[in-house]
């Protein structure tokens, strides 16, 4: 890393969306020991959305797409 720190670089990842969870997940992977997400929400996932309804189970982006397994 630029700073020389190396896996104790300090790094912050700007929002919890598929990307941000994925790139945290990649660097915790890899070693780093210092990574933090910023979100400004009070959630994860940021446009995914997992919801159910009656026996299905459907993983939704917006209002619009839904997949649903039941
Ligand atoms: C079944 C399905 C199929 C899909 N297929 C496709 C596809 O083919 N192609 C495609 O492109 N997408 C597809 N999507 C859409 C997919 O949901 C989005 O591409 C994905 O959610 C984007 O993730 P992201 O992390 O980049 O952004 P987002 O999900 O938008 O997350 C960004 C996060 O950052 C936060 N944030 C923003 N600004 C700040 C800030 N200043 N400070 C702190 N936090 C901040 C937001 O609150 C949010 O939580 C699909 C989704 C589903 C469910």
């Amino acid at each position: 890393m630029a700073s020389g720190r190396g896996l104790d670089s300090r790094i912050v990842i700007v929002g919890s969306g598929v990307s941000g969870v994925a790139a945290a997940q990649r660097l915790v992977g890899r070693g780093f020991r210092n990574v933090r997400i910023l979100e400004a929400t009070a959630r994860s996932g940021g446009r995914i959305r997992t919801s159910t309804f009656g026996t299905c189970v459907c993983v939704c982006v917006c209002v619009c797409v839904c997949v649903c397994v039941c």
